[in-house]
């Protein structure tokens, strides 16, 4: 497949592959509960990929702790990795990160992250996938 295939499936095949809960959220842009997910707090050099379609998008060295109970990245590995849109849910419209590839809901990108960006990508545990780099896994 070529790097930047798109991914398309229907919704009853991203149902079969995926846990309820990663279909929730990335599906259906969905929120995982702060501080439940697996990654909130998660240490260690690595990837983190899509839950969905295995694509690399956020590095640990841009991982920081926000506090706020989801995972927090100051930057991601690359913009064209990730989609932006406009989510007016709620009443203070937010902006929605979705993954390039396939489409998933990952969470939002707000402007009140450290420096150098300045950017928090606040992500969901669940539409995500930890790989340890070899050097870490000592
Ligand atoms: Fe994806």
């Amino acid at each position: 497949m070529a790097a930047d295939e798109k991914i398309v499936k229907s919704e009853e095949e991203w149902r079969t592959e995926l846990s309820e809960e990663q279909f929730r959220v990335l599906r259906q842009a969905g929120t995982e509960r702060p501080f439940s997910g697996k990654y909130y707090n998660h240490k260690g050099r690595g990837i983190y990929r899509c839950a969905g379609c295995g694509k690399e998008l956020f590095s640990s060295e841009d991982k920081f702790d926000s506090g706020s109970g989801w995972p927090s990245f100051f930057d991601v590995l690359s913009e064209k990795s990730i989609n932006k849109q406009i989510d007016t849910k709620l009443a203070r419209s937010r902006t929605e990160v979705l993954c390039a590839r396939c489409g998933g809901h990952l969470g939002h990108v707000f402007s009140d992250g450290p420096k150098p960006t300045g950017k928090r990508y606040c992500i969901n545990s669940v539409a995500l996938e930890f790989d340890r780099e070899e050097s870490d896994k000592n």
